[in-house]
């Protein structure tokens, strides 16, 4: 018998978002440990704050 896996805390996960200054498509990871910062302006698009990061670009879609 199959049978859904629990989770039991929300899933770190990869999400696509969109640099607010150049418009650049990204993928960062929405906990991430460090600045994460555009590849091609070097705006800062997500920093670390302790557990979720706090993400200042645009999310545009959510990778499960
Ligand atoms: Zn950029």
């Amino acid at each position: 018998m199959v049978t859904k896996e629990l989770i039991p805390m929300p899933k770190s996960r990869f999400v696509k978002v969109v640099c607010p200054k150049c418009k650049n498509e990204q993928i960062i990871y929405n906990k991430a440990a460090t600045v994460v910062k555009c590849l091609v302006c070097g705006n800062v698009l997500a920093e670390p704050t302790g557990g979720k990061a706090k993400i200042h670009a645009k999310i545009v879609k959510v990778l499960s």
